[in-house]
């Protein structure tokens, strides 16, 4: 048994067959073959040890004739081991005796032997792993032929285990039979956490490397509260992961009948709780749990689940079944938010060096207007069925926003000249999530309906620490006295300005916050579905002097780490039934 510690980004508990992807996207079935069909997947193994031999001569005789046979002579060690007798001898050893298919054989055998490269101390040795992940890969490719299995076309349920997946692969993965994942990269803001939570299913990221130590079909453990990946389990482990999966279903249950109950504190004042959404679909997520609306629909996402660029029919599309679904409810349709690691149907900018802080979000639809019209067209078409808000991301100065309503004016002109109808009184709502525009908010408040707090890019910001990245991880806390004060500003301004100011980042659905931010004024809290209820439940058990003072005290505190542990103690005297 192995266990990895990484990084809890979707909550639950997944027992399943492991789905692992390199980075060219293969799935490596554990297969066993039928005892009658040894003699034939033997042969197949044959014909692609040949022809992945062919590939590699190939390749060295014109690596040879270009750069000379020193060079050539790289292909030659490939070769060899393709030749090697032992190896071949152990891969007809496991296909004939132990039945397992090709695939899963050759992909355990050079497996292991390139662990034996990366444990040597020699750094030059062990970077011939790579040599032997190349030859794995080759074979595959020659196993596999059209029988590739990728991401889109899965057949049964399975847990992806990647290097990494980027938020468009996330986006893209099959709601059906993905049960949970785990990649070796990412931190707690990425938006690939994001998308595992819209697809409710548990997620774990920043394992660090260990692809190597795992073959497709194996069963593995992923807890996404601990944030735990647990490979080869043994039965005992498993028979506990089993109960506690049984447990959170009870728990989920127990729930459920806070859906039909008001919405406020326990002295009765009203607390509005939306919905997060990526895809249409969730917002069926939203309606089960009684989300009073939309505070934050990601509407990116339309450009990466699409092979092109979505013209405004899909736009209008996708809006008008959330609009429709939601009744009379707010639908906060949030303008694209595309670039840093969010990569669209755009040309990448060249030499960009700092994508999160390069031309992503807001400065992005702003160079390409004919894409952002297109977006606002349709958001306005849409605005007639229902309570839709419109909602700009990333602005950091208050000239980027005028600039981005003078243009949704003129997309409003465009539709009057050619008699199209839609709100005129559409509410515009901006994102506050550059330190700037909190230092600026006294007057940003005077030019927009409403305020949404991002806190996962806040938190960036502010603490200068990438969101995305693993390695910084520790620095990156929503706790830190310095987003505390932030976020406390944007509450009180938009307070005293009488308009509704919401909190849409990650912090906003975890009950260790909930507190504090009710404390800090806040009366709208837009959150990833499956947290709504808890969240609601927070909210009966507390009053808000009892916030008040809880907030109060942590804004007193000088360091994130004490003013972590002094929510999560005031939670769990307020709500033990919480667990914290
Ligand atoms: C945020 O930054 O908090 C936010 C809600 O936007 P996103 O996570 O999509 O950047
Ligand atoms: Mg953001």
């Amino acid at each position: 048994m192995q266990k990895l510690q990484g990084i809890a980004v979707s909550p639950g508990v997944a027992i399943g067959e492991a789905m692992v992807m390199d980075n060219e996207g293969f799935r490596i079935p554990r297969r066993f073959v039928a005892r009658d069909a040894v003699e034939a997947e033997l042969e197949r193994l044959d014909k692609a040890f040949q022809a992945a031999s062919d590939e590699i001569a190939h390749n060295r005789d014109a690596v040879s004739r270009e750069l000379g046979s020193k060079y050539g002579a790289i292909f030659e060690a490939h070769l060899q081991m393709l030749g090697d007798s032992q190896l071949r001898g152990e891969l007809d050893e496991m296909i004939r005796n132990r039945h397992y298919s090709p695939e899963y054989a050759v992909s355990r055998a050079l497996r292991r032997y390139a662990q034996v490269f990366q444990k040597l101390e020699s750094r030059y040795l062990a970077e011939r792993a790579n040599d032997i992940f190349d030859l794995e890969k080759r074979v595959l490719r020659n196993l596999l032929g059209r029988r590739r299995e990728g991401l889109a076309q899965l057949t049964s349920p399975v847990l992806v285990l990647a290097h990494n997946l980027t938020p468009s692969e996330t986006a893209n993965l099959d709601r059906q039979f993905v049960r949970g994942f785990v990649t070796e990269v990412g931190g707690l803001g990425s938006h690939t956490a994001i998308v595992a939570e819209a697809l409710e299913i548990p997620a774990v990221v920043g394992t660090g490397p260990f692809l190597t130590d795992v073959s497709g079909g194996e069963l593995v453990i992923i807890d996404g509260d601990e944030g735990l990946v647990i490979l080869h389990p043994d039965e005992e482990t498993i028979a506990r992961y089993q109960h506690e999966v049984e447990e959170i279903r009870t728990q989920a249950a127990q729930l459920k009948p806070l859906r039909d109950m008001v919405s406020e504190t326990a002295d009765g004042v009203a607390v509005r709780l939306y919905g997060n959404i990526e895809f249409p679909y969730e917002v069926k997520h939203c309606a089960e749990r009684g989300a009073d609306g939309i505070g934050l629909y990601r509407t990116e996402f339309l450009y990466l689940s699409a092979d092109e660029e979505p013209d405004e029919e899909a736009h209008y599309k996708a809006y008008s079944e959330v609009v429709r679904a939601m009744g009379d409810r707010p639908v906060t349709i949030r303008t694209f938010d595309l670039g840093a690691d969010k990569v669209s149907h755009l040309p990448d900018p060249e030499d960009e060096r700092n994508p999160f802080l390069g031309l992503r979000s807001i400065r992005l639809a702003l160079r390409n207007l004919p894409m952002f019209r297109n977006q606002l067209r349709a958001i306005l078409r849409a605005s007639v069925l229902g309570n839709v808000q419109v909602m700009f991301p990333l602005i950091s100065t208050v000239l980027e926003l005028r600039h981005a309503k003078m243009v949704l004016s003129d997309v409003m002109e465009d539709l009057d000249e050619r008699g199209i109808e839609f709100n005129r009184d559409l509410p515009i709502g901006m994102m506050v999530e550059v330190p700037a525009a909190v230092m600026m908010i006294d007057h940003f408040v005077n030019e927009v309906d409403f305020l949404s707090i991002g806190t996962n890019d806040l938190i960036q910001y502010a603490l200068a620490v990438d969101r995305a990245n693993s390695d910084v991880v520790s620095l990156y806390n929503a706790s830190d006295p310095a987003v505390l004060k932030l976020i406390a500003a944007t509450i009180e301004a938009g307070n005293k300005k009488g308009i509704p100011v919401s909190l849409c980042g990650q912090m906003s659905g975890n009950t260790v916050y909930t507190m504090l931010l009710l404390g800090l004024g806040l009366r709208h809290f837009s959150v990833t579905p499956s947290a709504i209820l808890e969240i609601k439940r927070v909210c009966r058990s507390v009053t808000i002097p009892q916030c008040e003072e809880v907030a109060q005290r942590a804004l007193t505190m000088e360091n994130a780490r004490d003013v972590k542990s002094f929510l999560r103690g005031e939670v769990r005297k307020h709500v033990p039934e919480l667990g914290l």
